[in-house]
């Protein structure tokens, strides 16, 4: 690899690596998650407190979800972090994939959250089991459905202004768990009301949210560590590659590593280009492909000579 310093162009390097200067963005959009991890944290801890003191299983449940949300945000912090350092020798790619590695450990985590908050509800709805300091308990989820939506403001204020969909989706995912946490508010009403069942029939309805998030975290996993692309991704860097003059057909991959998305594209090209010709058209196709693929954090680009007469 060659350095040709001095030039701003992001596909300078070549091999490239593009890499978009969204850096005040990102600090936005970090501290928007630390923010609300920190305050989703607080506020399933103190459900957790309570849910001990008062044997409520809805609230242990919401306790639980919201913790693991937490858990998920800080996987994301842990990727960012280790994908600063930057390739080794002998991790020749960084380790952005660190961030999937843990987000199985987290996978498994919440999985196993689910069973043991569905297992308590169960056992406390066959046992008839009773729950102490209902005023206690309800004041728990009320603090779960605050914690909730301030968080679900916060995240949807800083996603509009950044226009982070990412945000955006995670504001809506805040609003829809503070339904998690009404669910329980109405079980321990339910309670207050004389009505038993309410707070272990709540426990198992909060539980299919926590295995709606378990859903969610598992199939993303499974989908960055089997290379899963968005298709999309593909048709926009073939044509972004294949309408520049001179290439007669483009072939492009991409997968993730982490937050990298690493786009490759093969070009077969018009056989009289030489070698420097080929490598001004990398990039070009490099700027076209950012253009059209803004995620895109990686380009590899390799030519091959095009059948003559092709
Ligand atoms: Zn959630």
């Amino acid at each position: 690899m060659h350095k040709t310093s001095g030039q701003r162009d992001p596909a300078a390097a070549f091999p490239l690596a593009v890499r978009r200067d969204d850096s005040e963005d990102r600090r936005l959009a970090n501290r928007a998650i630390a923010v609300s991890a920190a305050g989703l944290a607080a506020t399933g801890l103190a459900e957790l407190l309570i849910a001990v003191l008062t044997g409520s299983v809805g609230l242990l449940g919401d306790a639980i979800h919201n913790l693991s949300d937490v858990s998920t945000s800080a996987v994301v912090f842990l990727g960012f972090r280790l994908s600063r350092r930057g390739p080794t020798e002998r991790y020749p790619y960084g380790l952005d994939r660190a961030e999937d590695l843990a987000g199985v450990g987290i996978a498994i985590v919440i999985w196993a959250s689910a069973a043991f908050a569905g297992f308590e509800s169960v056992r406390k709805l066959l046992n008839h089991g009773s729950t102490a300091h209902v005023g206690i308990g309800i004041a728990g989820a009320a603090l779960g459905i605050a914690g909730n939506q301030v968080v679900a403001r916060y995240k949807l204020t800083t996603g509009r202004r950044i226009r982070s969909a990412t945000l955006i989706a995670d504001a809506r995912h805040s609003w829809l768990d503070a339904l998690s946490s009404a669910g329980a508010l109405a079980g321990l009403a339910a309670v207050a009301a004389g009505q038993r069942w309410g707070d272990p029939v709540a426990g198992i309805a909060v539980t299919l949210f926590i295995c709606h998030v378990g859903y969610e975290v598992t199939t993303d996993v499974i989908g960055r560590l089997a290379d899963g692309v968005d298709p999309d991704v593909i048709t926009a860097a073939e044509s972004a590659a294949g309408d520049l003059p001179g290439v007669i057909h483009a072939h492009a991959r991409a997968r993730w590593t982490g937050r990298i998305l690493r786009v490759e594209v093969e070009a077969w090209v018009d056989p009289g280009l030489t070698a420097r010709e080929a490598d001004a058209l990398g990039r070009q196709a490099a700027g076209a492909i950012a253009g059209r693929v803004p995620d895109m954090g990686s380009f590899t680009w390799s030519t091959r000579a095009a059948p003559e007469g092709g």
